[in-house]
């Protein structure tokens, strides 16, 4: 599924395309002078499985911020670089990993080639992000704000980079549409074989953010393109990197954490499933180990999937089984079932650990 032939693009100790796995990042929501929350995000994000880190650089004062950012980080840095050129020098100086730049608002090929010697004679990729809101002014008036326009510009840019020696380069169509961005990143990949950032641009909120970039970035993804994929949410950071594992995983392309089959319950299930279900992922959310557990109302199609699954509960009358690789381990009353199934992943019961922000451990 994956797209072959992309080149590759070092980004700090990771490598974007050729193959190489699609990378989860997220961006900071901090403020952009507050060194303290940057790191504290930082490293929480890290912790989450966020492989990439970026932040917004808006002025100098927070370029000043990031020699000490990067340095602390334990992830690759990106500095999110808009209007100004010359921070995005400040921030190749200060060691960022990659820069993240608009041509259409950088001011032209002059500054943009200032730009790519500084990366390249320190080895800081580029991510030309190319925005249906900031198009150059040309490809506006021929094709409008559409996936043509984007297409053209990130060819552009691409062949511009290329004529001057760069190649460290990453590529990002983003329209605020979800079929107009499908559109312009499976055309675009047929014109360059650069590694593509996935993302919809203002998704929207936690709920239809989700629905909306699992759309879009899945249907590209399923396409078999995309190297790094970015879930905007309004909302928590942490749920863009466990959205973004979540789209991987359901397409087979990523394992981090548990993986929780649930059915949705029905008129024959006799344990309270929905709550049940719900507390076995937050407690296993944190989790790095790739586990399939399956959660399963009744008899129908419970042992089933709980047989298929590393380890699965099924809902009987009061009570459930526990299967542990296709096996019956236990049968117990149902307000029993969570501590069961606990303990079959090495873990503290349910009385005496206090939940996710407690710290579950990885059992592996
Ligand atoms: S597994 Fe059983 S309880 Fe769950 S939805 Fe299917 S029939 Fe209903």
């Amino acid at each position: 599924m994956t797209r072959t032939g992309t080149r590759r693009v070092r980004v700090g100790g990771l490598v974007l395309g050729g193959g190489e796995p699609v990378r989860v990042q997220s961006m900071l929501k901090t403020p952009a002078h507050d060194l303290a929350a940057i790191q504290d995000q930082t490293a929480r994000l890290r912790a989450a499985g966020c492989e990439i880190v970026r932040l917004a650089v808006p002025d100098e004062a927070a370029a000043r911020l990031l020699p000490e950012v990067v340095a602390e980080a334990g992830v690759p840095i990106v500095a999110d670089i808009h209007f100004n050129h010359r921070l995005a020098l400040a921030s190749i100086e200060a060691g960022v990993a990659k820069v993240r730049i608009n041509p259409g608002n950088l001011g032209g090929e002059k500054r943009l080639a200032q730009v790519a010697e500084a990366a390249g004679n320190s080895g800081t990729a580029i991510r030309v992000g190319v925005n249906a809101g900031s198009l150059e002014k040309d490809l506006l008036a021929r094709y409008g704000a559409t996936p043509a326009a984007m297409v053209e510009s990130a060819v552009r840019w691409t062949r511009f980079l290329d004529r001057i020696g760069f190649d460290q380069l990453v590529l990002s169509v983003k329209a605020s549409g979800v079929p107009e961005t499908i559109e312009a990143y499976l055309r675009l990949a047929r014109e360059v074989d650069c590694p593509l950032h996935l993302g919809i641009t203002e998704a929207g909120t936690t709920v239809t953010g989700t629905i909306r970039s699992a759309v879009g970035i899945g249907s590209i993804l399923a396409s078999g393109v995309g190297d790094t994929i970015r879930v905007s949410l309004a909302g928590d950071p942490m749920d863009e990197v466990r959205v973004g594992y979540e789209i991987l995983k359901a397409l087979h392309l990523r394992e981090r954490g548990p993986t929780i089959i649930a059915c949705p319950s029905c008129g024959r299930c006799d344990i309270d499933l929905v709550g049940l279900a719900t507390e076995v992922e937050r407690r296993l959310s944190d989790l790095g180990t790739p586990l399939r557990i399956a959660v399963m109302g009744c008899e129908v199609n419970g042992p089933g999937e709980a047989r298929e699954a590393d380890i699965g509960i099924a809902g009987g009358k009061e009570t459930g089984l526990i299967f542990r690789n296709g096996k019956v381990v236990a049968k117990v009353k149902e307000k029993e079932l969570m501590n069961a199934l606990l303990a079959e992943l090495g873990l503290p019961n349910a009385d005496s650990e206090p939940g996710p922000a407690g710290g579950a451990q990885d059992p592996a």
